[in-house]
């Protein structure tokens, strides 16, 4: 049995410091006066980094007279991010439960907005934000793995500390966070199924309707009337190799676009555009959809979001007669040639990475399914969390791979290339950046600024990592699943 953890573990707990996430005060006007903003700003990628940037880029006084564009490979004119973005789906979890105090701290100031939902600036109105309750579960087992390195029991155990800290400073009952400290508490606290062993349920925590509230967020960018969006693909990065600059975007029909700062924000693509070998890596993850009754919508209704961290399996409330299953896992990698190398440090003793995983979407191929392997286990895992008997034998009506830019660490990079002037890499989401969407492109636009929010100055900057050979694979205890599965082995395989 996994030690329990008391409520004098969580009092007398030093970790529940929450950091209120601003700017940091240390030489913030200093480096805001030394600061020239570029005149030009191009900015690739349409989603969660790159439209919250472009966001907060106009409400900053200092970039009044910098010209904004927006660069997205999305096929369809007016239509930003691309529908295959891993930005647009029909739901993201919203949850300040995180291990690391950092990432809930600057989530706890996320949700403030979420949950706004009446108001012209109500991001949660209109059913894009639901405060349906969250459970983080996981199994029985040890702590910490032999690396050191926290398992998902422990991941869960410290987020509850830190939810428990949240309640509090938020004046929100201590009680409205309910730890379950056995597979039979968690199925009747939450209704479902015996899925995990320990957990708890918060219930100020919920979900979005991430496809709804991207469309929101761009219509809002578009009123601004200082954005430019821009439908085309970046093919690579236009240099000046005497001056080390980069100058703008050559685009695969030729056109070639010019900027003074270059903002690489394209989610698992980057490392296409950017060589981010060691640094982050683009992994498939898998989800399923199931069409369901309106009476199984009633009966399930009022569930909240369930996550057990050990399996990786995590289950959004219906709406519309569909339920999402989903896995948060290492993933399937998918190496393959570029035709243009991405930008890297010339001369470097690492040479151009050879093959690239790059993501594969339904966009590549209206067809395609999730290997058979992982069909079969999000069905498994749907119904060990809900085993209500009607779903027994029910398929999926459709299936997605959904596409993380995972790091070694969880943590993202948001940090200027240490080569090329003119590039500023805004990456690294790790299948976990969608809740921040309101508050990320001001950490951004002060990282650009020089002043990136104190806790998180080591986390977001630009890492040279030496053991190239090395892949990469998310260790922030919160994955699950196989590690190092190629998609292109696992798509061929049938299912038994
Ligand atoms: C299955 C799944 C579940 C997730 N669940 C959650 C969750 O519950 N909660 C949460 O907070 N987060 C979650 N995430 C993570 C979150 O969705 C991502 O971290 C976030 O959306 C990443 O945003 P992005 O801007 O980096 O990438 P994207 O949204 O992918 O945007 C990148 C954009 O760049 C464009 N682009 C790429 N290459 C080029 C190019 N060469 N030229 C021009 N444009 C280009 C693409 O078209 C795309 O629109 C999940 C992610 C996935 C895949």
């Amino acid at each position: 049995m996994a030690p329990a953890v008391t409520m004098a573990d969580v009092l007398s707990c030093p970790c529940p410091v929450l950091p209120d996430v601003t700017a940091t005060a240390i030489d913030s006007d200093a480096a805001a006066r030394n600061f020239k903003a570029p005149d030009s700003i191009l900015i690739i990628g349409a989603g969660v980094f790159g439209l919250s940037t472009a966001f907060a880029l106009t409400k900053r006084p200092e970039f009044a007279s910098t010209s904004i564009t927006v660069l997205d490979r999305s096929p369809e004119t007016g239509v930003f991010p691309a529908r295959d973005a891993s930005s647009v789906d029909s739901s993201r979890i919203i949850r300040p439960d995180y291990a690391d105090p950092a990432y809930a701290g600057l989530a706890a100031k996320a949700q403030a907005h979420w949950r706004q939902t009446s108001g012209p600036d109500a991001l949660g109105g209109e059913g894009r934000y639901t405060e349906s309750g969250f459970v983080l579960a996981a199994n029985d087992g040890p702590m910490a793995r032999p690396d050191g390195t926290l398992t998902a029991l422990a991941y869960v155990k410290t987020s509850w500390v830190n939810a428990l800290a949240l309640a509090q400073r938020e004046g929100r009952p201590l009680n409205s966070v309910r730890m379950m400290h056995s597979a039979w508490s968690v199925a009747k606290v939450t209704g479902a199924g015996e899925f995990a062993d320990w957990g708890y349920l918060n219930e100020a925590s919920g979900w979005a309707d991430a496809e709804a509230s991207m469309d929101w967020y761009y219509k809002r960018v578009v009123a601004t009337g200082r954005v430019k969006f821009f439908n085309g693909t970046a093919e690579s990065l236009e240099t000046d190799d005497a001056t080390r600059r980069v100058t703008g975007a050559r685009l695969k029909d030729g056109t070639t676009l010019s900027a003074d700062l270059a903002i690489a924000a394209a989610g698992a693509w980057t490392p296409t555009l950017v060589d981010l070998s060691s640094q982050a890596v683009a992994t498939g993850q898998v989800l399923g959809y199931m069409d369901i009754t309106e009476e199984e919508q009633k009966k399930l209704e009022k569930i909240p979001v369930m996550l057990n961290l050990s399996t990786g399996f995590f289950v959004i409330p219906p709406r519309n007669r569909v339920l999402k299953v989903a896995r948060h896992a290492y993933g399937y990698i998918n190496p393959k040639p570029l035709s243009k190398s991405p930008l890297g440090v010339p001369g470097s003793a690492k040479g151009q990475p050879k093959l690239v995983s790059q993501p594969y979407t339904h966009l590549d191929d209206a067809n395609l399914s999730i290997p058979p392997e992982s069909e079969k286990e999000l069905l498994e895992g749907l119904r060990k969390i809900i085993p209500l008997p009607e779903l027994k034998d029910r398929s999926f009506s459709r299936t997605r791979l959904c596409w993380y830019t995972d790091t070694p660490t969880g943590d993202w990079i948001v940090d200027y290339h240490p080569y090329w002037q003119g590039l500023f890499v805004a990456t690294g989401g790790s299948g976990h950046a969608f809740k921040f969407l309101p508050v990320i492109g001001d950490s951004v636009v002060d990282c650009i600024m020089g002043k990136c929010p104190e806790q998180f100055q080591n986390k977001w900057k630009w890492k040279t990592v030496d053991n190239i050979e090395k892949a990469i694979v998310t260790e922030d205890g919160s994955r699950a699943g196989q590690q190092g599965l190629i998609l292109e082995d696992e798509l061929k395989k049938h299912a038994n």
